[in-house]
């Protein structure tokens, strides 16, 4: 997920391990997989998250998740210009992550091989022939 990191991919390996040029480059989007809905923690999630600053698993879990449906430990989000609502670590002015070494194991592992909003981003900003448009959807 954004900036010079949330998913920073320029290549991945295939399941034959053969490299493969990416469909994303997350440096350049405004993070819109940050907004989404729903960002589950596991619990080990939660403990690299107060190992980070230094509290313990409670006080973590309490100011960084809350309990969303049968998700214990959703990522609690803040409001962001573009998409309604984002994470609470994203910075919505750098557009990027402030987490980046200790975030959670759903955010190192998306989008996979392809990102679906970056191909729309990209077909947007070279439509308007405005490289820095941001491509908006509201994610409440
Ligand atoms: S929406 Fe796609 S390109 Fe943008 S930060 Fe997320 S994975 Fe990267
Ligand atoms: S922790 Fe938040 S800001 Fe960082 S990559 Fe995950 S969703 Fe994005």
């Amino acid at each position: 997920m954004a900036g010079w990191g949330v998913h920073a991919n320029e290549a991945y390996s295939d399941s034959g391990g053969y490299k493969v040029a990416a469909s994303y480059n997350c440096a350049k989007c405004p993070g819109y997989c940050c907004s989404y809905p729903l960002i589950p923690l596991k619990k080990r999630d939660v403990q690299r998250l107060a190992d980070h600053f230094g509290l313990d698993f409670e006080a973590a879990r309490k100011k960084f998740t809350k309990r969303d449906g049968e998700e214990p430990f959703a990522m609690r989000r803040k409001a962001d210009p573009h998409f309604g609502k984002i994470c609470r670590f994203f910075d919505t002015e750098k557009r990027r992550c402030t987490i980046y070494n200790a975030r959670p194991a759903i955010c190192r592992d998306y989008p996979g091989g392809g990102c679906g909003y970056y191909t729309f981003l990209m077909s947007e900003r070279s439509s308007q022939q405005d490289p820095t448009h941001v491509a908006s959807t509201w994610n409440v």
